[in-house]
């Protein structure tokens, strides 16, 4: 579903990735793990090819996406959630919510799966983004990404600065999606009992390379 190989990104003159290789199989929850600044968030960014001439070999979905010019048509397929608090804070969360079906498709229905998933948006749909608590952003931010239903969702540090019952509700979130099969999960996490709960397989990165793997069930 996800195979990257040999990816090396720089920034100027500085090398953040350094030949990376890491897959991530149908249905499958994954997780990369690494001290701060190791790269771990330029990855996923150029894997949305948020970053400038990467090198290497990433395909999604069986197709290869780099020098690929139709990439951000590719990319509509997967949900990409960044590291920080991603809302809008001026718009409503119904807006919000809507932003997530795309700019250009009008205005279309939010599935009630999507509710059902995050219960505490539904009661909340006319207030404006900003006013919602830290962790009600972030389920926000999750929902928007999913209401597309994308094959591959990217979560950069769900847990950030979320208090517990929150991550507890994200990790629920994840568990369900997992359950139902019809989505690839990479998560960029550093709470590692959060990872043991949710992910089965993980990776670590040390200075921009992939240092380790294995099953999240023999940490
Ligand atoms: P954290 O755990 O703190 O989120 P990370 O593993 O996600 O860290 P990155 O954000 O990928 O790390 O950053 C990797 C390195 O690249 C860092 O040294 C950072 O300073 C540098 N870097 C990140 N973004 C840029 C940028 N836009 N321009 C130049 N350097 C950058
Ligand atoms: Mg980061």
């Amino acid at each position: 579903m996800l195979s990257v190989k040999n990816l090396t990104a720089c920034y100027g003159e500085s090398t953040i990735l350094d030949q990376v290789n890491l897959a991530v199989a149908p249905g499958q929850v994954v997780c990369l793990l690494g001290r701060n600044g190791v790269g771990k968030s330029t990855f996923l960014k150029s894997l949305m090819g948020l970053v400038n001439t990467p090198q290497g070999s990433i395909v999604f979905d069986g197709r290869e996406m780099i020098g690929d010019p139709t990439y951000r048509r590719a990319r509509r397929g997967i949900g990409y959630v960044p590291q920080g608090r991603d809302i809008f804070p001026q718009l409503t969360v119904a807006e919000n919510l809507q932003l997530g079906l795309g700019m250009a498709g009008g205005k279309g229905a939010i599935s009630d799966k999507i509710f059902s998933l995050f219960p505490v948006l539904k009661t909340m749909l006319a207030r404006k983004g900003g006013d919602l608590s830290g962790g009600q952003q972030q389920q926000l931010a999750i929902a928007r990404a999913l209401v597309s239903k994308p094959k591959l969702l990217i979560l950069d540090e769900p847990t950030e600065g979320i208090q517990p019952s929150v991550i507890k509700d994200i990790g629920s979130v994840i568990k369900q999606l997992r359950q139902e099969g019809n989505i690839t999960i990479l998560i960029v996490e550093q709470y590692l009992e959060f990872i043991m709960t949710v992910a089965d397989y993980y990776y670590v990165m040390e200075k921009g390379q992939i240092v380790a793997e294995g099953l999240t069930k023999e940490i």
